[in-house]
């Protein structure tokens, strides 16, 4: 039965039941998207401020980066400017503190932020790459994003290597995810007895197959989102209120039960 909570007022039950279900399980994983970030100041997409109300979506396809690449790399250049100089929030931190308790064993993020391994997470899959790396199209070279942001002066990014075009390393519309990361995520999702979902309306495929696979495998579903998500309907708990406000207090009520020190769930650095 999904239990939910208004606006910001994070209602104490469900966050007791959130944090039961997380330090009861055996081996819990978390999944993130845009909304945790947005209190670091980076817009998500589909929020009210969301970044498809700034950016045409099909600018960030496939098709559209062959056809006109520099223009392109010119409107991630004002994308990267808004995630380049963001600092995790609670909600970050919360996660890396349940993962030095040992209750979430890894991270899965569609975030393109590095926010989570800033925050001190050590196992974060990034399912849609990472916005400062820039990567050959043809080869594979991998290069840092400012280098590349560099060579925009003089025309389209190329590698240094071999001549090919670099891309940002992050997942347009149209390409497939990169496949070591799904796998880990999947294989991460068969071995999982509890996934909490944070800051994601579980919109985008295959990320939003991931909770379904713990799901169908018995598992539990605690979801903290500001909106409806695709999968509220499946959560054995739904908290409707900000990650983070939500995300440390389910840490603190975590590390209450497994004996933990509450302090890993705020910012340690
Ligand atoms: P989304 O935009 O589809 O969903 C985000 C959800 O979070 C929305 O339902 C929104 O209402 C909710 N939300 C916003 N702020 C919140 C808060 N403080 N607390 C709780 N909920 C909040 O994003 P998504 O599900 O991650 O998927 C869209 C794609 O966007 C992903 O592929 C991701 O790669 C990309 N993206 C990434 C970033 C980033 O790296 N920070 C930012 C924007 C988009």
């Amino acid at each position: 039965m999904a239990q939910y909570t208004r606006g910001y007022r994070v209602d104490g039950d469900a966050i007791r039941k959130a944090a039961e279900i997380l330090a009861g399980a055996s081996h819990a994983i978390a999944l993130t998207g845009a909304g945790v970030s947005t209190a670091s100041g980076i817009p998500d997409f589909r929020g009210p401020r969301g970044l498809w109300r700034l950016v045409d979506p099909e600018l960030f396809s496939i098709d559209y980066f062959h056809a006109d690449p520099l223009t392109v790399w010119r409107h991630y250049a004002s994308l990267y400017r808004a995630i380049r100089g963001a600092r995790p929030n609670p909600s970050h931190y919360a996660l890396s503190g349940l993962e030095a308790m040992g209750v979430v064993k890894a991270v899965i993020t569609q975030n393109i932020d590095g926010l989570h391994q800033k925050a001190g997470s050590r196992r974060v899959v990034e399912l849609h790459g990472n916005a400062f790396r820039a990567r050959c199209t043809s080869c594979g070279a991998v290069y840092g994003i400012e280098w590349a942001l560099e060579q925009l002066a003089g025309g389209t990014p190329r590698c240094s290597r071999c001549g090919g075009l670099l891309k940002p390393d992050v997942v347009f519309f149209g390409e497939p995810l990169p496949m070591a990361a799904l796998n880990e995520a999947l294989r991460l999702a068969f071995q999982s007895d509890a996934i909490l979902v944070a800051g994601s309306s579980l919109a985008v495929s295959p990320a939003n197959r991931i909770p379904v696979i713990v799901k169908r495998r018995g598992g539990k579903l605690v979801i903290v989102n500001m909106g409806a998500t695709m999968l509220d309907g499946e959560a054995d708990v739904k908290i409707e209120g900000a990650t983070e406000k939500a995300l440390p207090a389910i840490c603190k009520r975590v590390a209450e039960i497994v004996g933990s020190d509450k302090t890993l769930c705020t910012s340690r650095i």
